[in-house]
């Protein structure tokens, strides 16, 4: 296994070192076998994700195609301007002088990527490596089986197969990868194995970025007018329950709101969750199911805590052989209880009460730097406060998730959710080294350049 994985590497490196990821046809033929693919696999696509997770093919295709629809076509427009050089001035001691930017590939990438877009995101930054003109090994997860091997079968018939490479498998062929070495690791993953995946890339001087998790929190402020309390808590219902189960990295993971508002808060929640899954969610289409055993049981152990487990106001039932698991409400869980220190990754969604929702600015910054923070607010001092006193990977007023459809802004963590950003032209730039390429006219030179300066120059 070892022996065929260190071939495979050196197969991709030497596709590189040959030049071939080189030219601007190159990856305009990659890019349009993905698309390509994309368009002839939608159906199996489907099947997969529901597969792994239960997706429904609406969900999947917003989530994952369509987004990946996007991107490519998105690169192919833009792929001579993304790799035109940029001239660049000098200052004047550079006289008679040119300067440019010139876009030049990394060279061999390993994207290792996570199990909840198993698609997205093992596709998007292989989007964003390819247009850049790299070779590129992409690791999927291996808790997304049927994912992890549709793109291990079909992408090399689509793909040039010398240049890219899919590699199954889980943490054991995850480690040995890491001991080769590679010109940037960009992975999708928890914040623990992205220390390893640091330390390990430290060894050879490998750049990494680094997708992580957190606790995404929403800040709802007490909305007077019904209309804005409705859109609200739907955007809210639909981005923690609606996107794989809560299973994702941008998931709310809990809401503030005041003390006075959690009540009627609460009842638009339930009543938002009936309209969306009907009565028995157990029988809805549109409920993912938890990835596997591991997780069902991480996430059941999380509600057995007696003290937890009083908080519930809505849902908590689940059944272990299906996987399922009801979207859930719970009201001021212990903050020290694993649904408050945690990333939860999955439906349940604790409302932590606040005497002021300005409290919520202290809340956050007293906690890691999330992934993005959601707000919903009319309230204009609260707004800039938000963006000027706290920290995150983004800030949304008014809604949750939209900003992972986006391509003019990046999208990557700070601090413990992460490092690096990617999406649109932030993907390609990712993937690219801009070399300075710096030309003198060899005609004059200023007199102070060179010594001796004597002192009768300095005295002028
Ligand atoms: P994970 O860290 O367990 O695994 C991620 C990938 O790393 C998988 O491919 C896995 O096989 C591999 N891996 C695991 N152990 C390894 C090791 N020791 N050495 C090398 N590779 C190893 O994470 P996960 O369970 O797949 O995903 C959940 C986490 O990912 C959550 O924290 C979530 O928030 C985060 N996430 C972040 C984003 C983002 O875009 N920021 C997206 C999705 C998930």
């Amino acid at each position: 296994m070892e022996k065929d994985l260190g071939k495979q590497i050196m197969e991709a490196r030497e596709s590189y070192r040959n030049g071939n990821t080189k030219p601007i046809s190159w990856r305009r033929s990659q890019l349009q076998a993905l698309k390509s693919f994309l368009l002839h696999y939608e159906v199996q696509i489907f099947r997969a994700l529901n597969l792994d997770l239960g997706k429904h093919y609406v969900e999947a295709f917003r989530d994952e195609v369509g987004l990946l629809k996007k991107s490519v076509n998105l690169a192919l427009e833009n792929l001579n301007r993304w790799n035109a050089s940029t001239k660049a001035k000098l200052p004047i001691i550079a006289l008679l002088s040119y300067a440019e930017l010139v876009p030049e590939p990394l060279g061999l990438i390993l994207v290792i990527s996570s199990w909840n877009f198993p698609l997205g995101l093992s596709l998007e930054p292989l989007i964003g490596a390819i247009a850049a003109g790299n070779a590129v090994v992409l690791k999927p997860s291996e808790m997304a089986p049927a994912c992890s091997s549709l793109l291990a079968n079909t992408l090399p018939k689509y793909l040039d197969n010398q240049a890219i490479k899919v590699i199954e498998g889980g943490p054991t062929v995850g480690q040995q990868l890491l001991q080769q070495k590679w010109d940037k690791i960009f992975f999708t993953g928890s914040p623990k194995v992205g220390r390893m995946i640091m330390s390990e890339a430290a060894k050879n001087l490998t750049p990494v970025t680094l997708e992580l998790g957190g606790k995404c929190p929403a800040v709802l402020d007490s909305l007077s007018w019904s209309w804005d309390k409705e859109v609200a808590i739907k955007r809210i219902i639909g981005a923690k329950y609606g996107s794989c189960a809560g299973q994702a990295c941008i998931s709310i993971d809990y809401v503030l709101v005041e003390k006075s508002f959690s009540s009627t808060a609460v009842e638009l929640m339930k009543a938002i969750i009936r309209t969306m899954y009907g009565d028995n969610p157990r029988e809805s289409h549109s409920v993912a199911r938890i990835v596997n055993k591991h997780h069902f049981l991480r996430l059941k152990n999380i509600l057995t805590d007696q003290k937890v487990k009083d908080c519930i106001v809505y849902g908590g039932s689940m059944d272990e052989d299906s996987l399922y698991m009801e979207p859930t409400i719970l009201v001021d869980p212990p903050l020290e209880s694993a649904i408050m220190t945690e990333e939860i990754f999955g439906p349940l969604l604790p409302i932590i009460t606040l005497d002021k929702i300005e409290d919520g600015i202290d809340f956050i910054n007293s906690r890691p730097k999330p992934l993005a923070i959601y707000v919903f607010t009319k309230n204009e001092v609260l707004r800039k406060r938000i963006v000027s006193e706290t920290s995150s990977g983004s800030v949304v007023f008014n809604d949750a998730i939209i900003q992972f459809a986006a391509d003019t802004i990046p999208f990557g963590g700070i601090g413990e959710s992460g490092m690096g950003k990617y999406h649109g032209k932030f993907s390609f730039d990712t993937f690219t080294h801009y070399k300075a390429v710096v030309r003198r006219s060899f005609l004059t030179d200023f007199w102070y350049r060179f010594p001796p300066w004597n002192n009768h120059k300095m005295e002028l």
